[in-house]
């Protein structure tokens, strides 16, 4: 191994946003993690939608405005042909 070009390998705790934690190995001492192995949609087998910028809110209230309109529409009688 060439010398002082290897960054130092060290013990590193891993901090998810769910709770959990675990340590490996890893050239800086910590890290913050927003999704892990314990958390993730394919290991957890559930639909887990992360809304990081309220996309999701957003579309959600976007639909029920939308629902609103329709729901107006059907109310009144067609007309007839
Ligand atoms: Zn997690």
């Amino acid at each position: 191994m060439k010398e002082s070009i290897h960054p130092e390998y060290m013990p590193a705790r891993v901090t998810c946003a769910c709770g959990n934690a675990f340590v490996t190995r890893a050239t800086v001492p910590a890290i913050r993690i927003d999704i892990c192995s314990n958390c993730h949609p394919f290991f957890t087998g559930k639909q887990k939608i992360v809304d990081t910028e309220r996309r999701v809110e957003r579309f959600h209230q976007r639909y029920k405005r939308y629902q609103k309109q329709v729901n107006a529409r059907q109310e009144k009688p067609r007309p007839s042909r």
